[in-house]
């Protein structure tokens, strides 16, 4: 007996562009989950295709395409890095700037493990995320934590913010 093979075995396929200082941790997130590459969400199967900045950001040369059909923005900062939460608002700016309107962000404090460095309290981080609407999450790329509930976050939204635009 034969199968078919069905190279679109998914039923969404969604863009999500990790974005924020260097350094913060956008790298060792996207390797967490490159191992799974899809997630079940209601019975659906949603395929992400994350992009990674390969270090632009270093000179803020994060060109139009890397934003381009993109559904899902992840804002990254470092927990132990006050420098690179403040500097979030600017990446805000840019993706209002260069993303289209039903994108959907997530507010992300890596490093969560480095509890003894830390700069930015939680309850801050969720503050300001809640100022623009966001969900929050604190994630440990290192020790894998909450990166699948990151991604399935962003997700959720992103297949909401798809059946709204279908109707
Ligand atoms: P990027 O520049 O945003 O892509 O950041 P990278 O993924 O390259 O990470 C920068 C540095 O932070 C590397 O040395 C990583 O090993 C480290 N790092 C990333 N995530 C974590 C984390 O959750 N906890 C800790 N302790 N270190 C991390
Ligand atoms: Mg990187």
């Amino acid at each position: 007996m034969t199968t078919t093979m069905n190279f679109n075995n998914y039923d969404y396929l969604f863009k999500v562009v990790l974005i924020g200082e260097s350094g913060v941790g956008k790298s060792s997130l996207m390797l967490r989950f490159t191992k799974i590459k899809t997630l079940e969400l209601d019975d659906k199967l949603v395929k992400l295709q994350i992009w990674d900045t390969s270090g632009q950001e270093r000179f803020r040369t994060i060109t139009r395409s890397y934003y381009r059909g993109a559904k899902g923005i992840i804002l990254v900062y470092d927990v132990t890095d006050r420098q690179s939460f403040d500097c979030i608002k600017d990446w805000m700016e840019e993706t209002d700037r260069y993303c289209e309107k039903n994108c959907c962000s997530i507010v992300i404090g890596n490093k969560s493990d480095l509890e003894s460095k830390r700069e930015v309290p939680k309850e801050i981080g969720q503050l300001f995320a809640e100022q623009y609407g966001l969900k929050f999450i604190e994630t440990s790329a290192k020790m894998n934590q909450n990166v699948n509930a990151m991604f399935r976050q962003i997700s959720k939204q992103m297949k909401q913010s798809e059946i709204k635009n279908l109707d």
